[in-house]
């Protein structure tokens, strides 16, 4: 599973992915930078396997982040950095997929 386009719309704060397989996923910028998948933000490698609680996604924004910025990661991958310099958290397509808040894949 793979994404066809990846967008970052810093003015409506989301990012969204087209899937290959035709859905649509789109995520609040502030709760993906608190789903940071790293070892930092996740409390340690051991977590790392862990996915983010969904609420995470519909709770309002506590921030905006202006300054996002996106880059592959080979082909399995974003790396997203923030305005607070934060660049450690790869998101795999794998996790993004998994954790798409939309009402048919939270259903
Ligand atoms: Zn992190
Ligand atoms: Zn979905």
């Amino acid at each position: 599973m793979k994404p066809t386009s990846v967008t970052v719309d810093r003015d409506i704060q989301t990012l969204s992915l087209e899937w290959d397989d035709g859905h649509h996923s789109v995520w609040p910028l502030d709760g993906l930078r608190r789903a940071c998948p790293c070892a930092g933000c996740m409390g340690g490698h051991a977590n790392m396997g862990a996915l983010p609680d969904p609420e995470l996604f519909r709770q309002p924004p506590r921030q905006r982040w202006d300054s996002v910025e996106v880059s592959a990661v080979g082909s399995y991958g974003i790396r997203i950095r923030w305005d607070d310099g934060h660049e450690a958290g790869i998101f795999t397509w794998k996790r993004l997929r998994a954790t798409c808040p939309c009402a048919e894949c939270t259903a």
